[in-house]
C-alpha cells in the first residue's frame, strides 16, 4: 500500500496535526491485523457478542415473484445493533483498547454508527463521546437517548448544515485536540489513509461469509453481488472477497433522493466530480464552485456528500457498476420486502433490493443474485409512514 492510494482516490489530505495520529493508527493496525490474538479476540466478539456469521437466506417468495435468478439476502439486519455498523466498530474499538486509548470518539449521522460505537465502548470500558449534528439530533431523538443510556455523551454540532459532514470535520477536530488518549472510530471506507483500508478489512467479513455459504448452499460463486452505498462500507464489504472473481458482477446502489435530475438527490458517483474533502481525494457531489452541495435522500444513511476512495476506483476501472435509486423506488421496495418475505429492511438496504427487482426479472433461472440487507427497518417505519401520508408515533 503506498499512501492509501487507489488510483487517483485516498491518500491523506489532512492538517499537519493529525497527521502524528493517523500514522500511530497505521503502525498499530499494521501490527494487529495479521495478529493471531487481536484476530482470535475480534472472531470471538464477532461470533458472541453481535451473532456472526449473518444468515444469507434464500429469497423464495421474491425469486418466485420476479421469475428471474435465485435471490438470496446476506442478513446484515440480524447482528446486534441491526446493521452491518457493529463489524467496523468492534474491530475498530478493540484496536483501540490495544492501542492503549482510553477514550473514542465518532461522527454519526442519523445516530446508527453513533450507537454502535457507543456499545463498543461499553462493553470494551472505554470513555466514548459522540458529536452529531443539531439537525440529526432534533430528527433522531431516540438514538441520541440510546447513546447516552450506554454511556456516551453526545455533543450537538452546530456548524454549516448541522448534519454529518459537519459532524466529521467536527470530530476531526476534536481528534486534533486529544491524539493521546483518544482514537477516532471513523464509520465509513473514508477519510484518510489508513480508515478506507481499516474499515474495509473490518467489513470484509461480509462477503468471505457470503463466498463460504454460498459454496455450501450452491456450490459456486454468485453472478451478481448487491448492496446500498453511502460511505460505501457495507458495499465494499460485500463486493471485497469478489473483487478478483472477474464473472462476478459488483453493484453499488447509490440515494437518488427525488432523481439525479434535481438538486435534492446524494448520488455521488452520477452527479459528483472529482475533489478533495474529508482527508481523502474522490468523488464529491459540489457545486460550481467546487463547494460541497448539500445532498438529500429519504434515507439518513444515505446522504453523504461523498463516496469512499475505493469505490471510486472500481467505478474508474469499470469493476463495479454504481446505480442510482430514488426515494419512491426505495420506499416500494421497503414495502415489497416486508410483505413478500416479512423482513423489514432498513431504508438504505431497500435501495438495493429496488435495484434487485429492476435487473433479476432479466436474467436467467439458474443464475444467481446476493444482495446484502445492512440493517433492518423498524427505525425507518414511521418516517415511511409519513412518506405515504399517515402520521404515527416514533
Ligand atoms: C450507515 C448505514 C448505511 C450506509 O453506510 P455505508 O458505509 O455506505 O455502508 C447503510 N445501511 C445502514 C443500515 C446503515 O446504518
Amino acid at each position: 500500500m503506498t499512501g492509501g492510494r487507489f488510483g487517483v482516490h485516498g491518500g491523506q489530505y489532512i492538517p499537519e496535526t493529525l497527521m502524528n495520529a493517523v500514522l500511530e493508527l497505521e503502525d498499530a493496525y499494521n501490527r494487529y491485523k495479521d495478529d493471531s490474538q487481536f484476530n482470535s479476540e475480534l472472531t470471538e466478539l464477532f461470533n458472541e457478542y453481535a451473532g456472526r456469521p449473518s444468515r444469507l437466506y434464500l429469497a423464495a417468495h421474491m425469486t418466485k415473484d420476479l421469475g428471474g435468478a435465485r435471490v438470496y439476502l446476506k442478513r446484515e439486519d440480524l447482528n446486534h445493533t441491526g446493521s452491518h455498523k457493529i463489524n467496523n466498530v468492534l474491530g475498530q474499538v478493540l484496536l483501540a483498547k490495544k492501542m492503549g486509548k482510553k477514550r473514542v470518539i465518532a461522527e454519526t449521522g442519523a445516530g446508527q454508527h453513533g450507537v454502535a460505537t457507543a456499545t463498543a465502548a461499553a462493553l470494551m470500558g472505554l470513555e466514548c463521546e459522540i458529536f452529531m449534528g443539531r439537525e440529526d439530533t432534533e430528527r433522531q431523538a431516540l438514538n441520541v437517548y440510546r447513546m447516552k443510556l450506554l454511556g456516551a455523551c453526545v455533543h450537538e454540532v452546530t456548524s454549516g448544515t448541522a448534519t454529518l459532514k459537519d459532524a466529521v470535520s467536527e470530530t476531526m477536530r476534536e481528534w486534533t485536540n486529544r491524539i493521546e488518549d483518544t482514537h477516532y472510530v471513523l464509520g465509513s471506507v473514508m477519510g484518510p489513509h489508513p480508515f478506507p483500508t481499516i474499515v474495509r478489512d473490518f467489513q470484509a467479513v461480509i462477503s468471505k461469509e457470503i463466498k463460504e455459504q454460498l459454496m455450501e448452499k450452491e456450490g459456486r460463486l454468485p453472478d451478481v453481488v448487491m448492496a446500498c452505498v453511502g460511505g460505501g462500507s457495507n458495499a465494499i464489504g460485500t463486493f471485497y472477497h469478489f473483487i478478483e472473481d472477474e464473472s462476478v458482477k459488483l453493484i453499488g446502489c447509490e440515494a437518488a433522493g427525488r432523481g439525479i435530475n434535481t438538486a435534492e438527490t446524494a448520488a455521488t458517483i452520477s452527479v459528483g466530480s472529482l475533489g478533495i474533502f474529508h482527508g481523502m481525494k474522490s468523488y464529491f457531489c459540489q457545486d460550481k464552485y467546487g463547494q460541497i452541495a448539500p445532498v438529500y435522500s429519504i434515507s439518513a444513511g444515505l446522504d453523504y456528500p461523498g463516496i469512499g476512495p475505493e469505490h471510486a476506483y472500481l467505478h474508474d476501472i469499470g469493476r463495479a457498476e454504481y446505480v442510482p435509486v430514488t426515494d419512491e423506488e426505495a420506499v416500494e421496495a421497503f414495502e415489497y420486502l416486508s410483505q413478500k418475505e416479512g423482513i423489514i429492511p432498513a431504508i438504505e438496504s431497500a435501495h438495493a433490493v429496488a435495484y434487485a427487482r429492476k435487473i433479476v426479472p432479466h436474467m436467467d433461472k439458474n443464475q444467481i443474485v446476493v444482495i446484502t440487507i445492512s440493517g433492518r427497518g423498524d427505525k425507518d417505519c414511521a418516517a415511511i409512514a409519513r412518506y405515504r401520508g399517515e402520521d404515527i408515533y416514533e
